[in-house]
């Protein structure tokens, strides 16, 4: 039977079911709102939304009908380019049978026995605004060549299956091939069309033995959301066997970075981490997959504390410096000669954090600035206050970072605050890491340059982790050599470390550059570079970095033990 109402409404719903029940009840919900007819099955719904072709504006589609099932319509109307524009919301109790109706073109679905009323109206009210706004997902957005899934339609489609079906647990996978510009360049567009294609295909074949969905993301890369799967090494190599047929002359290496599934995570975000993980073994060919795991999960966590608590940090005074001391260790007894400022943050539910945790995080993205000025006007501080209390300027070296070194007002901001305490520029030393020499070469010279012609010294800090060679040091500008740690660590073991130690001290020497041994621990070590002519060391043999207070224990045992050579220490 085919009842129709023609009350005078803007909106028409065509609703199509077998079991009359059901129509009646869609009827109460909706008529008082909409302009609702009906259909017992997917014939007479067909030749309905012909007639209503341009007056309709949703169909509510039974799926399990006689005569022709609601997935026949679905087909029908795909097919159909006047009824493409015409979105569906499918009716259904079945879990299997909303997903291939939503891979069918269906906008929504709504489970029977029907849901609240409200959510119903609510459902019907945003299919039908999409629509008109012309913003609804449609079949149509595939990409034409792999036919998955275009971007918006994927995350639309997966915030979809999110909110709608959490019981289906699903993990996001970005998928990328190595060097695919190289491919491109090298044998030419089609080959690469050709690799997409073919990865496109497999993909949706692993996606038909499965529940999930995929969308050429961009260029190369390949999201996936799908059911849980416990082996990826496996999946991968499924896809990296189908590129390897491709060429026998051309090497195609695949990655790929898997988020599994934890509840309460928005697939965009699940695919946000898949896609760092995926980045994370770029050019790793002998480990190609990355699975984000729970360390990684904590560390973002962890991050994101500490990017939100950054603020209240420095209002609350969480940070403090402390101060290493370097010894000149060519005097016997070794003498005070300086030290290093170095930051600590001491977080009220972290406990202390170091350095190594937060320094990278905040240089990502420049927030780091915040820290070293603190750090650049406590040590100032602490240098005027103890020339005023002991009558001698200890020198002392901070940490420059990267960031610091493209703050176009650096050098104003770093000369008016030692003018503000008095302090001699020669004796504020900065630390730059060796690998910011490499990374940043023109701008950072320039600047170092011009800091240098003012009188400031600069050290460069961990000499022999980056990759200037040996024979790049005579044209850096430096004036005090920082050698790594990792140098040290086993030089009264292993003989090639030593040997690398004392050659690095004897260009040093012959470049006239003063070198620090950092990281030395042992009498052992110590002997050893003195005997090399290593000039000033570094390290727990000699003290931990100290707050303040204490490191004043050290200035005033050396004052005690020679008061009157006070002024050796500058
Ligand atoms: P760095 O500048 O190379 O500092 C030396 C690091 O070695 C310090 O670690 C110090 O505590 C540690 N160390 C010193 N002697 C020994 C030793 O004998 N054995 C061992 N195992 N370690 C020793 P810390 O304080 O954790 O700092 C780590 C890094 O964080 C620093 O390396 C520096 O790159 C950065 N950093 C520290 N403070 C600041 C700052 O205020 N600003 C910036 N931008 N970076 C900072
Ligand atoms: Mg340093
Ligand atoms: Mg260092």
């Amino acid at each position: 039977m085919i009842k129709s109402k023609q009350i005078q409404r803007p909106e028409r719903i065509l609703v199509v079911d077998d079991q009359e029940i059901n129509r009646d009840a869609l009827g109460i919900i909706l008529e008082d709102s909409y302009d609702v007819i009906y259909a017992e099955n997917g014939k007479e719904a067909l030749q309905l939304i012909d007639e209503n072709i341009d007056t309709l504006s949703l169909v509510m589609l039974d799926l399990m009908m006689p005569v022709m099932n609601g997935f026949e319509v679905l087909q029908e109307m795909s097919e159909n380019e006047k009824h493409k524009g015409i979105p569906v919301i499918v009716l259904t109790a079945e879990k299997n049978a909303e997903l291939k109706a939503l891979q069918m073109g269906a906008a929504d679905f709504i489970t029977k026995p029907f849901e609240v009323h409200e959510v119903i109206r609510a459902r019907v009210a945003r299919i039908i605004e999409l629509n008109e706004g012309r913003r609804l997902i449609s079949a149509a957005e595939h990409d034409q060549l792999t036919m998955l899934y275009s971007k918006n339609f994927f995350f639309e489609y997966a915030n979809r299956l999110y909110q709608y079906h959490p019981e289906m647990h699903c993990d996001a996978i970005v998928l990328n091939i190595e060097q695919f510009h190289s491919i491109n360049a090298l044998n030419g567009r089609e080959f690469g069309d050709d690799v997409l294609r073919i990865l496109g295909n497999e993909i949706r074949a692993f996606l038909a033995e499965t529940d999930g969905i995929a969308s050429r993301f961009e260029a190369d890369r390949f999201d996936l959301y799908c059911c849980h799967l416990d082996d990826y090494r496996g999946l991968l190599e499924r896809f990296q066997k189908k590129v390897d047929t491709i060429s026998p002359k051309v090497r195609i290496h695949l990655r790929m970075g898997v988020k599994p599934w934890i509840p309460g995570v928005e697939p965009i975000l699940m695919l946000d981490r898949a896609h760092a993980a995926c980045n994370m073994v770029r050019g790793d060919y002998q480990n190609p997959l990355m699975i984000y795991s729970d360390d990684m999960m904590a560390r973002e966590l962890l991050n994101q504390q500490m990017l939100n608590d950054l603020s209240t940090a420095a209002e609350e005074r969480q940070f403090k410096v402390f101060f290493q001391p370097k010894y000149d260790i060519q005097m016997n007894p070794p003498r005070l000669s300086s030290a290093e400022a170095l930051i600590r943050w001491k977080h009220p539910d972290l406990g202390m954090i170091s350095p190594g945790v937060f320094v990278p995080l905040f240089e990502g993205n420049g927030l780091i600035s915040i820290v070293d000025n603190f750090v650049w006007h406590e040590a100032a501080r602490q240098m005027a206050s103890w020339r005023d209390k002991y009558g001698v300027l200890v020198p002392v070296s901070v940490n420059l970072s990267r960031s610091d070194v493209f703050d176009p007002n650096l050098v104003d901001r770093l000369v008016a605050m030692l003018d503000s305490y008095q302090i001699d520029y020669k004796a504020f030393k900065l630390e730059v890491t060796e690998s910011a020499y490499t990374d940043n070469a023109k701008q950072l010279l320039d600047v170092i340059d011009r800091l240098r012609r003012l009188g400031f010294q600069i050290e460069m800090d961990d000499f022999g982790s980056g990759y200037s060679s040996l024979n790049m040091l005579s044209a850096m500008p430096v004036d005090v050599l920082k050698m790594d740690m990792k140098f040290i660590r086993n030089i009264e073991s292993n003989e090639t470390d030593l040997r690398l130690v004392k050659l690095i001290l004897d260009i040093a020497r012959y470049l006239n550059v003063p070198v620090v041994a950092e990281g030395v621990e042992t009498e052992g070590q110590l002997a050893i570079l003195r005997d090399a002519g290593c000039a000033l060391v570094q390290g727990y043999y000699f003290s931990r970095p100290l707050p303040a207070e204490e490191f004043e224990h050290l200035i005033e045992r050396e004052m005690g033990i020679d008061r009157t050579e006070k002024d050796a220490i500058n």
